[in-house]
């Protein structure tokens, strides 16, 4: 516990918060006091349940006669009207009316066939859009939920929220009270907002005036975590109101809504802070709202603290108040500036006791980063490259920022790795400390990259936000595009946009391929089905289609239209369709941006262009390519159906080895194409530099041609080109269409091949071979193949930790990969190494550090697992613990990868965060991957209670240990196991998985036997 000062939790309860009433605007607008104090209470006593049961026995509406105390509005087990016994008394009368009712209509009612019928009060909704049309709602009390849509009646809109809360971070108790005003566009008699876990205790609503209206009834349904309230007059069209709701609640422990999360700090103490982390559907749990992206307003922020804590909200301190000593313990309030209009998704609030750093950017932007006090050395790289970035979009942009700062802030518990809440964006540790000595070349890119991410969401998403949910890859792939751009600007020598299909184009085209993939634009409702497209689709093609539309657009138009966009919707929500038009515009209409990319977003999938030559001319065309088990003319590349019928307007590039310097464009408009060539060229290269969503099939002259100018003279084709070539041989090859000898024959050129990007995607192709082949007979042959393929450029990077940024990168990579095909060389050289480090404390340079934990556990036995287990456990270095817990994962001894799989049931030892990394590692290694599936079926329960219900894991989980499987027998176990089971956000992955254990099962049946031959003959030469 943190604070030694707070007094036991049943300690009396008195908190200083504001008393409800109307909050009257001043004149400038922005502060509010607060003015009378209008008594309206309807069962002051404690829970909404409560409340409830006094509505049941007919006192809704009712005001407490003695009017409210301020202990009865105040305590959690007030006095007054509902007692106890009395609750009890009337939920029994309740009771033995319900039950003689039902009896007599059971007896004598009307018949009819549907059950619901004559149930549905008067102003039932029931919106055609809507799902489960037959499925009537119930609140808690039992009642018909009036209001059957998971959207919120679009007639009411919230213009600003007052909110007040006080975490006790000892009890992990919650008090609060939001003062929503809101807009009503049509007469009504209710409202419907959203409320998750939140205990209210007391609930007003007032006219314009400040004259109360009379509440008739407040219901809740879970299901839609939703309230509905019913007042006896009615709402007027064009009018305004003010609610006014006071609440408790619990700190939760699943990293969504407001939670606690811990720290331990030099000392050993436990320390501990309370934070938020609403997107997309967890503001609710924190303080009732209109919880919807469109229903934007402005948030005015008072957070009642202990003096040794600090707060922190989207925007500044305006004033510190001493509120005096509650609960023993002196307490203070912050008042917070008014937000300007925002989404509630994007709102946060920290308590935490932690230090910061701070300065101002080119511009005089001031961007602060707190983090526990230990870590405030490691702040210094993110607070650099922060105010360079954000200087650089609002250049970019032509659009200033428009909140007064800019707040990064570390979260020890975090879901995700980084969230752009709108002026205070929370960060899992690895995600943002940097320690020059400690931390790896990848993991310094990456913190860039994210910080990039979250700072372009400042303007895309924050700003400009989606209407609804279905276009989420507006937020997501944008943010995951500029993120590459903004990098690219600050570390010119990254090559970021080289790098950019590597990780974001290729594993994008991967999952694209499946038949149980989704549009880039997919319809969603409910929570679940939010939660479950933040995935690679919606961030990584959604960005890959934006780099797509930046090379045809040119540039000055992209970042024209981009400007224009942002201005034209700032502070308000767009969506897909109005995104193109602006980018029309800015083409003066000469080219249809909408018509073009609708086929882009609307329909999953992408097209393969196949190249073929008839003399002098290239004959185009384009059909969807699928992965699938099926055959060349299978049904399956039609289905879903699809308006576009699975064709594209697709930007064909391609270079000829006449002159490679000259890009030649044609477009295909959802249909094939021919054009000429010179006589004299041999072959032609298209999709270059990968820019395109799409692959490529040539001819088989073409690709021999191609592979035999590899051979001979890589250099011919840019590392981007040869990155993409292999991408497409090996992909095609996994889809039936190449025989294995193709990719195989072209893998021979990587003997020479020096640069980072090619062999990032080799190795990645190549771990995925080994992986699915490793229950077959190539098995072994195969890694003989990748140590003689890659034994030179092992010793190009050599074990020097010198030399430029990509040099770095691809050592780290080549050596870890040599590590795991045996090359012994590699192999015994870590060996020395890791046992220097273990026995000499001897420092291992960054970037060798993987292959050297690697090594040491792989070829090691309990004594060096145990020595990486203990640094991990007392590391500070949080992209060090990163480093170790996959390494750890390389055992070889199945008794230790048992404990390890064990450790990570227990929060203390490996963060839930954390536990898709060690499953993904063991389930990596051949000795593992049992071991991962085995503790996944008998844990899965457990396993959801650690991460709660509907988080971005579990989907995560399923992928990580089962998309190697490769057998037959695998596939009855998996589909076996998880048949029937509600698997929530995870179910489009624990599809992906299933449909790619049986493609994995096909290729092998299809290729093993050439495989083999053509690997035998290979290592025997
Ligand atoms: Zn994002």
């Amino acid at each position: 516990m943190p604070l030694g000062t707070s007094p036991p939790p049943d300690a009396p309860v008195e908190i200083p918060m504001e008393p409800m009433g109307r909050y009257k605007q001043n004149g400038n607008g922005t502060n509010h006091t607060h003015t009378s104090y209008t008594s309206q209470t309807l069962c002051p006593s404690a829970s909404y349940t409560n409340n409830l049961a006094c509505e049941l026995g007919g006192v809704a509406g009712t005001e407490s006669p003695a009017g409210p105390t301020k202990k009865s509005l105040y305590e959690n087990n007030g006095v007054a009207a509902c007692s106890q016994k009395r609750a009890l008394f009337i939920a029994t009368v309740v009771f033995a009316l319900l039950f003689l009712t039902s009896v007599i209509i059971a007896y004598t009612g009307p018949q009819s066939d549907c059950t619901c019928a004559g149930e549905k009060p008067p102003n039932f909704v029931d919106e055609d859009w809507n799902v489960t049309k037959t499925f009537v709602p119930r609140a808690t009390n039992g009642q018909i939920f009036p209001w059957n849509n998971v959207r919120l009646p679009p007639y009411i809109k919230p213009t600003r929220y007052n909110i007040t809360i006080h975490p006790n971070l000892t009890t992990l108790e919650v008090k609060g009270q939001v003062s929503i005003e809101f807009h009503v566009e049509k007469d009504t008699h209710f409202i419907v907002l959203h409320s998750k876990n939140l205990s209210i205790t007391d609930k007003m609503i007032q006219d314009r005036k400040g004259h109360n209206l009379r509440i008739t009834k407040m219901l809740e349904y879970t299901g839609a975590q939703q309230i509905y309230i019913e007042i006896k007059d009615k709402f007027r069209k064009r009018n305004n109101y003010t609610l006014n709701i006071r609440y408790t609640t619990k700190l939760g422990m699943d990293y969504e809504g407001f939670y606690v999360s811990t720290y331990t700090n030099e000392n050993g103490d436990t320390r501990f802070l309370a934070t938020t982390h609403f997107e997309p559907t967890y503001a609710r749990a924190a303080f009732p709202c209109f919880d919807e992206p469109q229903l934007k307003a402005k948030f005015k922020m008072s957070i009642f603290r202990d003096r040794f804590h600090i707060a922190l909200f989207n925007m500044p301190v305006v004033t510190t108040e001493d509120v005096g000593f509650y609960m023993g313990t002196g307490l203070l309030r912050d008042d917070f500036k008014e937000s300007v209009e925002m989404s509630t998704y994007l709102v946060a609030f920290v308590i935490c006791d932690y230090e910061h750093v701070n300065t101002n950017s080119d511009r005089g932007f001031p961007v602060t980063v707190y983090t526990p006090p230990t870590f405030t050395s490691q702040a210094f790289f993110a607070l650099n490259i922060t105010t360079h970035i954000m200087d650089y979009y609002a250049d970019f942009f032509m659009v200033p920022y428009p909140l007064p700062k800019q707040d990064l802030v570390i979260i020890p518990d975090f879901a995700t790795g980084a969230m752009e809440n709108w002026g205070l964006i929370t960060f899992r540790e690895s995600s943002l400390l940097f320690d020059p000595v400690e931390t790896s070349t990848a993991a310094h890119q990456s913190i860039a990259v994210i910080i990039a991410h979250e700072l372009a969401h400042q303007w895309f998403g924050n700003l400009v936000t989606m209407k609804w949910w279905n276009d989420l890859w507006l937020n997501e792939g944008f943010a995951s595009f500029l993120e590459y751009l903004g990098v690219d600007n600050l570390f010119p020598e990254w090559k970021m946009m080289e790098q950019f299909i590597v990780d974001k184009t290729q594993p994008a085209l991967a999952l694209d391929a499946l038949s149980s993939s989704h549009p880039v634009s997919v319809p969603v409702h409910d929570p679940n089905e939010i939660e479950a497209i933040f995935d690679t689709i919606s961030f990584s093609k959604g960005a890959a289609i934006l780099h797509m539309l930046g090379k045809f657009l040119q540039q000055e138009t992209l970042q024209n239209g981009l400007n224009d966009y942002l201005n034209t919707y700032r502070f308000n929500n767009a969506d897909t369709k109005e995104l193109w038009n602006v980018f029309s515009r800015n083409t003066n209409q000469s080219l249809d941006v909408k018509l073009i990319m609708d086929t882009w977003t609307q329909q999953m999938g992408f097209p393969l262009i196949t190249i073929t030559r008839e003399d002098n001319e290239i004959i185009a065309t384009q059909e969807r390519f699928l992965l699938t088990t099926e055959g060349v003319n299978s049904t399956a590349r039609s289905m879903p159906k699809s308006k576009h019928e699975y064709k594209w307007y697709v930007p064909l590039t391609y270079i000829a080895d006449n002159d490679t310097e000259c890009v030649y464009n044609v477009w295909m408009n959802m249909s094939d194409v021919r054009f000429e060539i010179d006589p004299d060229v041999k072959w032609i290269k298209a999709n270059v530099n990968q820019s395109g969503f799409y692959r490529v099939m040539y001819d088989d002259a073409m690709w021999a041609a191609i592979i035999n100018t590899l051979r001979k003279n890589h250099t011919v084709f840019n590392a981007a080109d040869r990155a993409s070539l292999i991408d497409d041989a090996f992909t095609l090859c996994r889809a039936g269409l190449l025989n294995a000898t193709v990719p195989l024959e072209m893998s021979l050129y990587l003997i020479n091949e020096r640069d980072y990007v090619p062999w990032a995607t080799a190795i990645e192709h190549f771990q995925s071979w080994s992986r699915i082949l490793s229950e077959s007979l190539s098995y072994k042959l195969f890694l003989q193949y990748m140590r003689k393929i890659m034994t030179p450029v092992t010793k190009f990077v050599g074990w020097n930790d010198k030399g430029p940024h990509l040099k770095k990168l691809m050592r780290s990579s080549i050596l870890s990969t040599a590590v795991l095909c045996e090359i012994n060389d590699t192999v015994s050289q870590a060996k020395t190494v890791f046992q220097n480090w273990m026995t000499k404390n001897e420092t291992v340079p960054s970037d060798l550090k993987e292959v050297v934990y690697t090594a040491g556990i792989k070829y090691g036995g309990l004594a060096e697992w145990q020595h990486c287990w203990d640094t991990y456990n007392t590391t500070k270095v949080a992209s060090e613990r990163k480093l170790l817990l996959k390494a750890l994962g390389a055992a070889s001894d199945p008794w230790l990868l048992q404990r390890y799989l064990l450790e990570t049931l227990e929060r203390d030892m490996v963060k839930p965060q954390d536990v898709k990394i060690v499953l993904a590692v063991v389930s990596a290694n051949p000795e593992g991957r049992l071991h991962a599936w085995r503790h996944l079926k008998a844990y899965w329960p457990t396993m959801q209670s650690l991460f709660g219900n509907a988080t971005f894991m579990m989907g995560g989980l399923i992928s990580a240990v089962t998309a190697h499987l490769s057998t037959p027998y695998d596939y009855y176990d998996v589909s076996t196991y998880f048949k029937g089971m509600h698997v929530g956000s995870a179910s489009r992955a624990l599809e992906q998985s299933l449909e790619t254990i049986k493609l994995n099962i096909n290729w092998v049946t299809q290729n093993q036997a050439e495989i083999y031959k053509w690997l035998r003959n290979y290592v025997n030469q």
